[in-house]
């Protein structure tokens, strides 16, 4: 049963130098006719059934495109999908992008929650990762959702990227302290290869902060969200109670949802299937009324186990108490027990992709079905 639909805009005004998202700067495809590429995209799966809680515009900057037209889009998906069960309908938004007239515009096509790439309340930050806003325009744009009335609020940071000290930590969260969002998400700058800054810290042209400086900034980082009344409920999303974001725990659940768009990947029937992220051969397909997946990747049940573990683990609760037996003796210091249930001690979450492999490693001989059963 598809729960979710996911949504990909490839449209960026600019190239962030870190970011490895397939998104053009400029392509000859007019927004309005993506977006009826994207109808007739999801009427390739009319025939799946589904009961919707949850869809994800995602890119890319979506906010790029005039309101109107994301609400056009949702408008077809509640005719082939009926989203009148649908919990939460979110946009990522690029902070130099809407004000208040496109956030009420955006209320009222149904949009319930914002997620605004702000990356840093410092110039310093936004400087180094060559952001085109500043945090005066980030502040901004949230202060204009609010006051359209959006009840349900992300800000995305990005942290330990070049230059950054510990001490920066405490801008970051006065200014969360002061702005009050529903939901944080906070990741580690991956240095790609193939983007420009990764290759420059791959090639050692610069320098993301040493080991233990990137200790001291992510537990800064934890402990003042968590004063701040925030709970780390996945490695980099903390959110008010109740707040938690209902499209990613569908991810981390393994639901099934629909991904649209150019490179959007989906999860369906066990498969997991990744859509062309060449533009060209996109329109080419989806035209020919052909879905245009690149690859498919049909799951086992032992590796849908393993990926099932593999969330379970990254998520703060994901784990039954039943289930810590799925941990070797040696490492369970390294997890906590509350209430029945099993998470990663907030201390070791930088080591969280180690001790996910560890786990994965110990039950890899393992029976399938001893091991689902804790
Ligand atoms: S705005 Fe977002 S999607 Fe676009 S290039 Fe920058 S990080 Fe990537």
């Amino acid at each position: 049963m598809v729960k979710g639909i996911y949504i990909h805009i490839p449209f960026c005004s600019y190239k962030c130098p870190y970011c490895d998202f397939t998104s053009v700067v400029s392509y000859p495809l007019k927004h309005e006719d993506y977006i009826k590429l994207l109808i007739r995209e999801a009427k390739l799966y009319g025939d799946v059934s589904a009961k919707i809680e949850s869809v994800y515009f995602g890119g890319g900057t979506p906010t790029l495109l005039p309101p109107y037209l994301l609400g056009k889009l949702l408008e077809e998906l509640d005719r082939l999908f009926n989203l009148s069960g649908v919990l939460e309908i979110t946009v990522e938004c690029n902070p130099e992008t809407y004000r208040y007239n496109e956030f009420k515009e955006l209320l009222s096509a149904g949009v319930n929650r914002l997620s605004i790439g702000v990356q840093s309340f410092t110039e310093k930050g936004l400087r180094i990762l060559s952001r085109e806003h500043s945090v005066e325009e980030s502040i901004r744009a949230y202060m204009d959702a609010r006051e359209a009335g959006f009840e349900n609020v992300n800000l995305d940071l990005i942290f330990a990227f070049p230059e950054q000290k510990p001490e920066d930590i405490s801008t970051e969260l006065n200014w969360i302290g002061s702005l009050k969002p529903d939901h944080v998400s906070a990741y580690m700058l991956t240095p790609y290869g193939g983007t420009p800054m990764g290759n420059k810290i791959l090639g050692g042209e610069m320098q993301t902060p040493e080991e233990e400086t990137l200790e001291d900034i992510y537990t800064r980082l934890w402990k003042g969200l968590k004063e701040l009344g925030y709970g780390r409920y996945e490695i980099s999303n903390w959110a008010k109670e109740g707040k938690e974001c209902r499209h990613n725990l569908l991810y981390w659940t393994m639901e099934e949802f629909l991904g649209l768009g150019v490179s959007a990947w989906g999860f369906l029937e066990k498969k997991r299937y990744g859509n062309s992220k060449n533009i060209g051969s996109y329109i080419k397909a989806v035209s020919e009324l052909k879905r245009p997946v690149q690859s498919e990747i049909g799951l086992s049940e032992k590796e849908l186990y393993e990926e099932e573990l593999m969330l379970k683990l990254r998520l703060k609760w994901g784990l039954r108490e039943e289930e810590l037996t799925l941990v070797p003796e040696h490492l369970r210091g390294f997890f906590e027990v509350r209430e029945g249930k099993v998470g990663i001690r907030e201390e070791f979450m930088l080591l969280t992709n180690e001790l996910i492999t560890d786990v994965l490693l110990y039950n890899s001989d393992r029976n399938i079905t001893e091991v689902r059963n804790g």
